[in-house]
Order: C-alpha cells, then sequence, then structure tokens
C-alpha cells in the first residue's frame, strides 16, 4: 500500500495532525499500534486546559499553548468537548513565594497569558474560601477539558476529513527509500508493509524509539526521553465540593536561583485539579522511572505525601481525604534536568530523512497545544511540494 503521509500514534497530537492535513487535501493513514484510539498518554493525565504562562518566551511550549487554550475554548463553547472555565490560582504560602508570584505574573505577561492579575489574601478568600495562601496570580484562562472526549473529537474529525484511522497496527520497522519511508507494521492481521512519502512521529512516549529506528542518532539530536512517572490522588466528596478552580502551589525550580532558570521547573508541585465533571484530584508528582516500563501503579503512601504537601494551602483537609487513584507517565526530552527543554518539531531533511517529521518530548502542554500543533505539521509538508 502507498500513502501521502502516515502519521504514526492516534493520540490528540496524531489525530489533529490527521485531522488537519486532511483538512489541508492531504492523502493520511493514522497508525495506532494499540486496539483503541488515545490510551497513552492521552488518557493520563491532569484534562488542564493550560494558560502558557510557565514557559520560555517563543518557545513552542509557550506559543501553542497560549494558542490552544484559544481552540479549546472555541470547541467547549461550540458545545463540541465538554469544557468547564475553572480559571486557576497560583498560590503563595510564605513570604518569600511573593517574589516568585511577581516573576511568574511577568513571565505569563511576556507569554501573552490573557487577563493575569496578582490577588492579595482577602481577593483569594473571596474567590476560594477554604483556600489559604498569602497572595495568588489569578489565571482566568486556565481551564478543564474531557481528554477522552477530545480524543473522540479529534478521531471523528481526522475521519471527516478524510484520513484512513487503523488500530493495531504498530511501526515496528522503517526502511528510509530514495524518496518515502518503507515502514513495517505489526497489524491484527499479521505483518504488512506500507510506503509514504511523508511521516510524522506522533509516538508519544515511543516517540525517540521510532526517530532511532528511522537512523536518528538521539544523543547528537538530544531525542532522547525519560520516562517521568506522575502519580494522583482523588479528593474525598466532602472535600471536593469546597473547591471550585484549579489550584496550584509555586513551582519549584531546578535550578536553584529564579533569575537563572526561571523557566526550568522540577515540577509544579502537587495542586489540585478541577475536573469538568467536578472531580477534584491531587497531583501529579514527579519521579524519573528507572526502566522503560509501564508502571502506573501507585502505593498508599502518596496519600499521606499529599496531604503534607497540600495541607499549606488547604488546611480544611484531614488525611481520609486523599485517596490513592492513578498515575500517568511524561515523554521528557533527557535535556530537560539541564533546564527547559521545548517541544521538538522538526522536519529532518538536515539529518538526511527528507519528509520524516519528528514530534518529540510531547509532555504538558500537550493536550492543550494539540491542534495549533497539528497546523504547525501541516505547514512543514506543505513546505515539502
Ligand atoms: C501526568 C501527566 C499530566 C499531564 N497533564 C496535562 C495537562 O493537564 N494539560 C496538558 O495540556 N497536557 C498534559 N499532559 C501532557 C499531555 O497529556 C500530552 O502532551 C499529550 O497527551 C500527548 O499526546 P500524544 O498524542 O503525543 O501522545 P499519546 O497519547 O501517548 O499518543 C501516542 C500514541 O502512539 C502510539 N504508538 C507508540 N509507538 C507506536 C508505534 N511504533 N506504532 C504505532 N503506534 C505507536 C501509542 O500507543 C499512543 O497511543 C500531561 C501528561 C502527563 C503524563
Amino acid at each position: 500500500m502507498e500513502i501521502e503521509v502516515a502519521v504514526v500514534g492516534g493520540g490528540v497530537v496524531g489525530l489533529a495532525v490527521a485531522a488537519a492535513l486532511g483538512r489541508a487535501g492531504r492523502q493520511v493513514i493514522v497508525l495506532e499500534r494499540e486496539p483503541a484510539l488515545g490510551r497513552g498518554v492521552s488518557s493520563r493525565n491532569s484534562e488542564v486546559v493550560h494558560s502558557g504562562i510557565y514557559y520560555q518566551p517563543g518557545s513552542w511550549k509557550a506559543r501553542l499553548c497560549v494558542a490552544g487554550n484559544e481552540r479549546l475554548r472555541a470547541l467547549g463553547a461550540a458545545g463540541l468537548v465538554p469544557f468547564r472555565a475553572t480559571g486557576k490560582l497560583i498560590v503563595a504560602t510564605e513570604p518569600a513565594e511573593r517574589m516568585m508570584l511577581e516573576e511568574l505574573l511577568r513571565l505569563g505577561e511576556q507569554n501573552g497569558v490573557p487577563g493575569l492579575r496578582l490577588l492579595e489574601r482577602r481577593e483569594v478568600k473571596q474567590l476560594e474560601p477554604a483556600v489559604e495562601a498569602l497572595a495568588a496570580i489569578w489565571v482566568p484562562t486556565a481551564a478543564a477539558v474531557d481528554a477522552a472526549a477530545l480524543v473522540r473529537y479529534l478521531a471523528a474529525e481526522a475521519r471527516r476529513q478524510g484520513a484512513l484511522v487503523l488500530c493495531q497496527a504498530g511501526v515496528m520497522a522503517v526502511a528510509p527509500l530514495s524518496a518515502g519511508y518503507q515502514l513495517h507494521l505489526a497489524t491484527a492481521a499479521g505483518e504488512e508493509t506500507l510506503t509514504a512519502r511523508t511521516v510524522v512521529n506522533a509516538a508519544g512516549l515511543h516517540a525517540d524509539t521510532l526517530a532511532a529506528l528511522a537512523g536518528i542518532d538521539l544523543e547528537a539530536a538530544d531525542y532522547r526521553l525519560e520516562w517521568v512517572k506522575g502519580r494522583y490522588a482523588q479528593l474525598s466528596a466532602r472535600a471536593a465540593t469546597r473547591l471550585q478552580r484549579h489550584i496550584y502551589p509555586v513551582p519549584a525550580y531546578v535550578g536553584i536561583a529564579p533569575g537563572a532558570g526561571r523557566t526550568a521547573f522540577a515540577g509544579l508541585g502537587v495542586h489540585v485539579t478541577v475536573a469538568v465533571d467536578g472531580r477534584v484530584r491531587l497531583g501529579p508528582d514527579v519521579e524519573y522511572l528507572p526502566a522503560r516500563v509501564e508502571d502506573y501503579s501507585v502505593p498508599p503512601a502518596v496519600a499521606s505525601l499529599f496531604f503534607q504537601a497540600a495541607r499549606r494551602f488547604l488546611p480544611f483537609l484531614e488525611p481520609e481525604d486523599v485517596i490513592p487513584e492513578s498515575a500517568g507517565i511524561r515523554p521528557r526530552r533527557a535535556v530537560a534536568r539541564q533546564g527547559f527543554a521545548d517541544f521538538v518539531i522538526a522536519e529532518e531533511s538536515n539529518r538526511g530523512l527528507p519528509g520524516w517529521i519528528n514530534l518529540v518530548g510531547i509532555e504538558s502542554p500537550g493536550l492543550t497545544a494539540a491542534l495549533p500543533l497539528a497546523d504547525v505539521v501541516a505547514e512543514l509538508v506543505r513546505e515539502q511540494d
């Protein structure tokens, strides 16, 4: 079988790319190795529509997050995807954190995040009476989306734009041809091959492995991924009814001096997210996995860790309000240990692979950014003509 574009990966990113390419008149196939779509990172995340406040100005993460926030807001307003306009508070609980709030506010303004405001304790209490904070940033555009519904919407949209979407079609090997690529697939029917002029690698946790199959030196390209687990706990119904908005602490920096590495966050800290259906979760934390094993277990000890961390700004919590729940794994570029690491969105002619497009390190805010990210890919494909 020959096709114009093969998109490897049927998560939000691959499906959004397929929809954008279909809309641009391309003949597209989506290859997903699992029996169903969106079973990877797209189904194990916080479902937060991020505002774009945290990222290095000018980066893909910053630009695509701000743009993606608007796109998801529009889908929500049109009733196409369940969406909840929660807004979010980033709270300072110690005097030293105030300075960091101001710095974060400036960062967000530089990134074009609309409506940011510094709130004093009294104003925080008016919005969220149960939250204890000295001051906070109010982020009105942060929201919640139903990630599974977004996957369904994007899959339907990709098909409506003419894309063929296949499950149980895993890419096992890649052979570059003089023009295009031969992909060796493991399918329900056995082994098959497919030839594509253009390949988009949207393989999530396995994007570096697929790039290596195409012949890319992961170390030289800085494409090596680390798997970074994030665990969640659910709040009891009693506690959940006291919170309406996402509540985040001031994030921990990778470097100690905020000025030096101010977009290099180790994680956003144990935070509160409110889902579209009103469920409230704590997490995710940050745990580098020593081996590439999809281990989604959550030990009971998570409850007391999260309780201790969240009690600083949620003083009403009781230990029994925190119930260990689930986990996700971030596909984080190894270079992120040294500082801010952006999404890789790269057409690889420079590495001798024309028409091969890598999307590597699409961790948060990838769910928020998927739609405008797909447009960037469609433009890269157009430039190949
Ligand atoms: C703990 C956590 C919290 C997060 N919270 C948020 C958030 O609140 N807001 C936000 O915007 N983002 C968040 N993210 C990030 C967001 O979830 C991801 O950026 C996004 O889902 C990535 O989508 P994807 O399509 O790239 O990856 P995936 O959904 O993983 O899709 C990749 C697909 O490729 C398939 N695949 C892999 N290898 C092959 C192969 N060889 N052949 C065929 N198919 C293959 C996989 O089976 C998978 O289905 C979070 C992520 C994590 C882990």
